[in-house]
This record gives C-alpha cells, sequence and structure tokens, in this order.
C-alpha cells in the first residue's frame, strides 16, 4: 500500500489533478480502512483516469486487483455529462448515497434519523433472537439497558437501581457495564486533547491545518457551517470550561488522563462517571464460582435493590406487604436474607453442609466473613451463599407470581447439585461433596 500511496501523491503533483477541496493543505488522496481503499478525485475525466491508470499500474506491479464487483463510483457536484463519460471510460458502476459500510450509513450530507432506519431494524431484530431470550441476566444488561429495564418485551420491570449505579465497576457495586455517552465524552477529550497539542491522526491534522491556523482550539467559535464532530468537540470543550471555570483547568483535566505520554480514554472516562464507595464484599460477591445470575441478585441483595415488597409500596406498586415464604411478617430484604424462617431453614442446612460459623445472622456479616483468601473453602462457602440467595430469590419469585411452591428440603437439594456441579468445575480437587 505504501507504493500505491506514493504513486496517489506523486499524481497530485501534476498540473491537471487537483486535490478535493480542503484535501491540498494535507496532500490527502485516498483512506484505508482494512482491505477497503478510497480514492478521492476532482470529478473531471483526466483526475479519474490518471486514478484508474495507477490502479492499473499498481495492479501490474503487485498483482493485486481490484474487484470491480465490489468497486463502485460517486459523484458529488458533477456535471450529468461529464458523469456519463467517466462511467462510459472507466467501466465503473455508479454507487448512490447514502450506502451502508460495516453496518452503518455513509452520505453526502447530514444523515438523517430515517438513514439509521436499517441498524436500529437490526438491532431490534437481534434482541427478539431466540440466543438473545436465552442468554443470561449478566448477558442481557451487558446488551441492551432496555432489556434489564423491561422494555424488551413490552413488560415494565420494577428496578430500583439507578442506571448510573449500574454503569461502575464490579468494586464500586456496579456491574461493569459502560455508559456509551459518558464513553463518547471521554473519546472526543482526546480529539481536544489532540487539537490542543497540534498532534493526532488525520482527523485531527485536518482540523489543525483548515481550521487552527489563527488561533487556538480554546478560541475557536462555533460555526453553523462546521461538521457534527468539531461541533460535538467545541461542544464539550465549553461545558467543560463552563463546569471547571477556565481552560487551564481543562487542560490540568486533560492531562490527569495522560498515561505515558498517551490519552487514555479509559481515565477519562473513569473522572466523568459517577463514583462510589468501594463495596467491601465485592471479592466475595464475584468469585469464579459464583455464576453470573447468582451474582447479580446477590450483589442487588446486598445492597437492598431488590424489587421486595417494601420498597413496592413505596412507589404505589402495592399496598400489602406480606412475605411470601413464611406468610408471617412484612417483606424487606433483611428479612428474606435470612430473618424468614423458610430462608434460615435454607441457611441452617447449608451452614451444616459446609460448616459455615452457626452465629452468622446477617447477609452482609456472611459475605463480610470469608471476603479474604481464594483457597477451595472460600470458594465452597461464596459459592454456597450464592447459590441460596438465589435460590430464595427464585422461590419467592415462583410463589408470587406462578403460585409455586417447593419445601426447604427439596430447594436445598438442588442448591447442593448446583454448588457442587460449580466446584467440580474447577477441577478435582473441589470434588468431595456428597450431594445424597
Ligand atoms: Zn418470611
Amino acid at each position: 500500500m505504501e507504493i500505491l500511496s506514493r504513486q496517489l501523491r506523486t499524481m497530485c503533483l501534476s498540473s491537471d489533478v487537483s486535490y478535493h477541496p480542503r484535501c491540498s493543505k494535507l496532500k490527502l488522496t485516498h483512506l484505508v480502512f482494512a482491505d477497503d481503499l478510497m480514492i478521492f478525485t476532482r470529478g473531471d475525466l483526466p483526475s479519474v483516469q490518471k486514478a484508474t491508470a495507477i490502479l492499473s499500474t499498481f495492479s501490474n506491479w503487485s498483482g493485486l486487483t481490484a474487484n470491480l464487483e465490489k468497486t463502485d463510483i460517486y459523484f458529488g457536484g458533477v456535471n450529468p455529462t461529464v458523469k456519463d463519460l467517466i462511467l462510459e471510460r472507466v467501466g465503473i458502476k455508479e454507487g448512490s448515497f447514502p450506502f451502508r459500510y460495516l453496518g452503518y450509513p455513509v452520505n453526502d450530507s447530514r444523515l438523517t434519523m430515517d438513514m439509521y432506519n436499517a441498524l436500529i431494524l437490526k438491532l431490534q431484530t437481534l434482541k427478539g433472537t431466540y440466543s438473545i431470550q436465552h442468554l443470561s441476566y449478566a448477558g442481557r444488561i451487558q446488551l441492551s439497558r432496555d432489556i434489564f429495564w423491561g422494555r424488551f418485551d413490552s413488560k415494565k420491570k420494577h428496578i430500583f437501581k439507578a442506571w448510573q449505579s449500574i454503569c461502575v465497576p464490579w468494586e464500586e457495586g456496579g456491574f461493569q457495564v459502560k455508559d456509551v455517552c459518558i464513553w463518547n465524552k471521554a473519546a472526543m477529550l482526546k480529539w481536544l486533547w489532540h487539537l490542543d497539542r497540534g498532534t493526532g491522526a488525520i482527523w485531527t491534522s485536518w482540523v489543525t491545518k483548515y481550521f487552527l491556523t489563527q488561533c487556538s482550539i480554546w478560541d475557536l467559535a462555533i460555526r453553523d457551517c462546521f461538521f457534527e464532530s468539531l461541533r460535538g468537540v467545541l461542544l464539550l470543550r465549553d461545558a467543560c470550561i463552563k463546569q471547571l471555570g477556565n481552560v487551564q483547568a481543562v487542560q490540568a483535566m486533560l492531562s490527569n488522563c495522560i498515561i505515558r505520554n498517551k490519552f487514555s480514554v479509559k481515565r477519562a472516562y473513569d473522572s466523568l462517571r459517577c463514583s462510589y464507595p468501594v463495596l467491601v464484599v465485592y471479592k466475595t460477591i464475584h468469585r469464579t464460582t459464583i455464576l453470573p445470575r447468582h451474582k447479580i441478585i446477590l450483589m442487588l441483595a446486598v445492597q437492598r435493590k431488590l424489587a421486595t415488597q417494601d420498597l413496592l409500596i413505596t412507589r404505589g406498586i402495592t399496598i400489602v406487604n406480606r412475605c411470601y415464604l413464611c406468610k408471617a411478617a412484612a417483606e424487606c430484604a433483611d428479612h428474606l436474607f435470612f430473618a424468614c424462617p423458610y430462608a434460615a431453614g435454607l441457611l441452617t442446612l447449608l451452614q451444616q453442609w459446609i460448616q459455615i460459623p452457626s452465629s452468622i445472622t446477617s447477609l452482609f456479616s456472611l459475605l463480610t466473613l470469608h471476603s479474604r483468601g481464594q483457597g477451595s473453602k472460600q470458594h465452597l462457602i461464596s459459592c454456597g451463599i450464592g447459590s441460596l440467595v438465589y435460590a430464595v430469590w427464585a422461590e419467592r419469585n415462583a410463589r408470587a407470581f406462578r403460585d409455586q411452591e417447593r419445601s426447604v428440603q427439596a430447594v436445598f437439594s438442588e442448591l447442593k447439585f448446583t454448588v457442587t456441579a460449580l466446584l467440580a468445575s474447577r477441577g478435582p480437587e473441589n470434588i468431595f461433596l456428597d450431594i445424597d
């Protein structure tokens, strides 16, 4: 490709070939994305013929030939007579805007919402497929916020955990989900940093050459003629200055995102997102032996964010609060895990089985006690607690929504089987439990 690049650059040195508008300062003739090549020429026959001649020469030298079936020529503002002449001479079929590249629409003017319809339809179809419907709870939240919140199946779910608290790392009590809006801002800060320093790849060099010759990025006024990506960076610049007070403070903030002379988008993202205190039991919750769906329920239970009846009452969703398991007390997280006689019965059986101290009375203290160490015993206890909390929540939901009941012994037998299978998957040294 280096040879082809040099040929194209040499072509532009001749007097009868010109650069595309606003490409001469950068001597920009072509863009290469993996296997795809985009060549830009002036819309006249000599320029196009020179470009195709170079491709032909390159083909003779390298043996690489453009696939004409996958090659299109696009015109913008070209006289129809000239266009017909070009199409006749070069033998490449005409493409039309908008076209899709890697699934995204490409147009010669600003994209409208209609142009994204095909992409949106594809995503909606993907969400409805069999494989997605059978993803785990954790897998679903990675796929879509809508699915987690219940809009996926047109039924509103009651989630008491704010989206911003889900988009934080495990150790802060989140689900390690990236907030794409904040990530986009962090990525734009990288462009702002490059534009401030006059470094970066083609895009920032191009902006510098054409818009920053008379002023710095901090003084550039937003104009209507600016394209969306530059407007986005400038709007973010103004928002940062407004929030932090002045340009120097924004530059200091950008400097804090530098790791080994490179701008870290991740560090910028971490500085922009909400942050929460470290959850002391997160290591216990995220041991490898706990299933992802167990981790999610365990995390919500510890944070008291499961849709228990005491929380539903606060939103007016229910007016009666009675535990589905014991039918004797009001339901809240502290009751369900494990003041409730049903859940306490399960915990007692688990304690006898894997020798957890019986003095422990709350879920949080149970997890805190076993937050250190990575031995088999710790994995066994974490796995047991994760499975137990999930089993209690599943039994509670079965009684609430499907009118199905199982005895403590039946639930515990299934729990033992699950725990034994999970630990056995870690290696033969963990197969020591009886599952009778
Ligand atoms: Zn109860």
